[in-house]
């Protein structure tokens, strides 16, 4: 049966029920398409029409960078368990006996790192704030209860677990308890609307989330940023959507109240800039006088490749875009797939840097963002005999950590920060000053796995 075609501007999301006969696109194995649809059983499928038909070279299915973002592929699971769901699918078994070990499977996967359900629901006023996770002195963190999803899923997402409904979605919030605890923290200038993707709300919905930030009382909000992936994966919610206008109304009421209306847009690679209608949306968002600064991870066989980042940056710039941080995959989901060694990322992003004039160079990584705080890092050397990491804070709950550069020792496999391990004697065993988040007991430890996968 083919995929019912919809007219090209309106949305139309595909999720498992879809998958095989997406697949066929492409002259993929019965038997790749039997385990791609395993793994779907497990991590979350849900991709739409604009990004099959504009952002995926079919011909170049399965190593295709945009595939591989968006589509389950085999080896995202061990072979085992992929096998095992496989045949339980082929064999009609029960769906709770099905369920059941999708479950086990899941649990194995580390679907709540860094802390991510243990979100402590912070207090204003004697009441609790469901929705807020107030992260660093000056950064709030809002989850507005609708918006839990996206126009499309990546499949490295480090909050899959949310989107096959094993996250507690009761973390999310409503707008008014958001403006009580501002209302009682006037230290806090910035407020990140996030997900899921914020702008899969109708505009009518993300207002009520919004104008109440504009109010009065809340100067001391300076910053409203926005994360999406909108721009890139449904480009027409700023073109063609019923609501497209009243969205970008909506942003200019914010910079016409005096805010600085910042969308954080998740471009993973530059085939993302590469469509008419990519660009357009950028040029409204822009014209809105919303900024727009842009991010990604680097995941293996999308973009570890230095040339797709300097093409992504410099993309980035020309379409006024600022490019903000170049990310480490989190210690989540099909992480051993994806992952990159520090040291590969971080050569990868030096290259990159070194390509690009310097309106390019205000992206900054690799970045792992840890439960402490995000931790750059900013090279290797050697001293003596002993080969380092230079790390450092670019954020830390604990502000007198930023900024400080310190050491770990070199590892050429490690892809997480709870991999590495501090340097103590280097330099003769003279003590070295370093911030105290790497040295707590347990701290980098407790919340990532140990695997180390070898090169593929
Ligand atoms: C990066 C990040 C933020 C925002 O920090 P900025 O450095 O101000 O952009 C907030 N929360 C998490 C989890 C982050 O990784």
């Amino acid at each position: 049966m083919p995929v019912r075609e919809a007219p090209a501007d309106v949305f139309r999301p595909y999720g498992s029920r879809e998958l095989d006969t997406l697949l066929r696109r492409s002259s993929l194995s019965e038997r790749y398409r039997r385990e791609a649809r395993a793994v779907a059983e497990v991590l979350p499928f849900r991709t739409n029409s604009y990004v099959v038909d504009h952002l995926i070279d079919w011909s170049a299915v399965p190593d295709d960078p945009m595939f591989r973002l968006t589509f389950p592929q085999p080896d995202m699971l061990p072979r085992e368990d992929r096998l095992r769901v496989a045949e339980l699918v082929a064999s009609a078994a029960p769906r709770r006996r099905i369920n059941e070990v999708v479950q086990g499977i899941r649990r194995r996967l580390n679907p709540h790192p860094a802390g991510q359900r243990e979100r402590n629901v912070p207090m204003a006023g004697g009441q609790r704030t469901p929705g807020v996770q107030h992260k660093y002195r000056e950064t709030v963190l809002f989850f507005p209860r609708r918006g839990q999803t996206c126009h499309a899923y990546c499949t490295y997402c480090f909050r899959w677990a949310q989107f096959v409904g094993d996250a507690d979605l009761k973390f999310a919030g409503e707008a008014e308890p958001l403006v009580r605890y501002l209302r009682d923290h006037p230290e806090v200038t910035d407020v990140l609307v996030t997900g899921g993707d914020p702008l899969i709300m109708s505009a009518g919905v993300l207002a009520q989330y919004v104008e109440p930030l504009l109010d009065g009382a809340l100067e001391h909000v300076s910053t409203i940023r926005i994360g999406t992936k909108s721009l890139s994966y449904w480009p027409h919610r700023f073109l063609t959507d019923p609501d497209a206008e009243e969205l970008l109304a909506l942003f200019r009421r914010v910079v016409r109240a005096g805010r600085h209306l910042v969308i954080v847009a998740h471009y993973s690679h530059p085939r993302e800039l590469s469509t008419d209608m990519a660009v357009e949306a950028v040029r409204r968002v822009r014209e809105t006088g919303a900024t727009i600064r842009v991010q990604a991870p680097v995941i293996r066989g999308v973009n570890d490749e230095a040339g797709l980042w300097t093409q992504l940056w410099s993309s980035s710039v020309r379409l006024g875009m600022v490019p903000y941080y170049m990310f480490v995959e989190r210690d989540t989901g099909p992480q051993d797939y994806f992952a990159v060694p520090l040291v590969r990322a971080w050569e990868i992003f030096r290259d990159a840097y070194a390509q690009v004039s310097g309106l390019g160079r205000t992206a900054r990584g690799p970045v792992m963002s840890a439960d402490e705080g995000k931790v750059c890092v900013d090279g290797t050397l050697t001293i003596g005999e002993d080969k380092v990491f230079v790390l450092r804070y670019l954020q830390a709950r604990q502000p007198s950590w930023v900024g400080r550069p310190f050491l770990a020792r070199f590892d050429p496999r490690a892809i997480w920060w709870s991999q590495l391990e501090p340097v103590s004697d280097v330099l003769g065993g003279r003590p070295w000053e370093r911030p105290p988040g790497q040295f707590i007991p347990g701290s980098a430890g407790a919340a990532g796995r140990s695997t180390r996968p070898g090169p593929r």
